[in-house]
């Protein structure tokens, strides 16, 4: 029930008017529903585990300009009115992820943020959990554009790997989380391809069946390849909570929502 529930409510918006919704995805713990819950009402209260799909609606903040606005002239009266966007919050736990994975084909989505603990991308573990998600959904970003039925193909859509955390005296910087992911996510596009061949399926005719992320050949992978289907990664760094004296730094990461709005 939990994902036609999502279906339903994001249908229910795009009939009514065109509030754009955003995605929330990552592993758990990586910090989604604090990120929802700044969004949201200016500060990160202690959160619950997301268990099922939540959404919220927010405002822009009013000195954060999106970019469709950027060039209207202060007198306009469309510039002051509040820009609302909804927020929904997905659960991280890998039994769970078909709920994220559902909402992607509703229409009304402007954008995919993908949170990651910038921290725990240090580890083997936290580094491997977090490629190989990301690795499934910008697959299922390009297997959205690949089966599209007409020659337009569906709006694209972005995303944001919002590397939080930056707080942390462990954290990754932005760059690195960005090299490190690339360079997991090589590894696990080599590890399925192996597993698909030793299984027996896709080794022989069936060439458009096959399940490779990004370009064809041996080389790495890069974020860059995805832009052949109109999907845009980009890594940026933030805080929600922060350790110490430290406030919470996301303003990098509404200035990519005003843009993707
Ligand atoms: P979710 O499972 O992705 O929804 O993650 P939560 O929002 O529940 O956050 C997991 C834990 O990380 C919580 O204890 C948060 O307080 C903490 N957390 C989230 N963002 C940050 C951050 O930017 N810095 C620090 N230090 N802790 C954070």
């Amino acid at each position: 029930a939990l994902p036609l529930s999502i279906h339903a409510y994001l249908y229910r918006q795009r009939a009514s008017s065109v509030t754009p919704s955003f995605l929330l995805l990552g592993p758990t713990g990586a910090g989604k529903t604090s990120l929802q819950t700044l969004f949201e009402r200016g500060n990160a209260t202690p959160t619950h585990t997301s268990q099922s799909p939540a959404t919220v609606t927010c405002a822009l903040p009013r000195d954060v300009t999106a970019a469709s606005s950027k060039y209207r002239s202060t007198n306009d009266p469309s510039a002051k009115t509040e820009r609302k966007l909804h927020l929904i919050d997905t659960p991280g736990h890998g039994k769970l992820r078909h709920h994220a994975f559902s909402a992607l084909t509703a229409p009304a989505l402007s954008g995919l943020i993908f949170v990651v603990d910038s921290a725990a991308l240090s580890s083997a573990n936290g580094l491997t959990e977090a490629a190989t998600y990301l690795h499934d959904l910008l697959l299922a970003l390009q297997k959205r554009h690949t089966s599209a039925k007409t020659s337009k193909g569906p709006k694209t859509l972005n995303v944001l790997v919002a590397a939080n955390k930056q707080d942390l005296f462990t954290a990754l910087p932005a760059q690195l989380v960005r090299k490190n992911l690339e360079r997991e996510i090589t590894k696990v596009r080599d590890t399925r391809a192996k597993g698909l061949l030793d299984s027996g399926v896709g080794g022989d005719e069936d060439e458009e069946e096959r399940e490779w992320l990004g370009e064809g050949g041996e080389g790495a992978f890069e974020f860059r390849q995805m832009e052949e289907c109109g999907v845009e990664v980009q890594v940026v760094g933030g805080n929600v909570r922060a350790e110490g004296d430290e406030a919470p730094h996301v303003q990098n990461w509404w200035a990519w929502v005003a843009e993707n709005m």
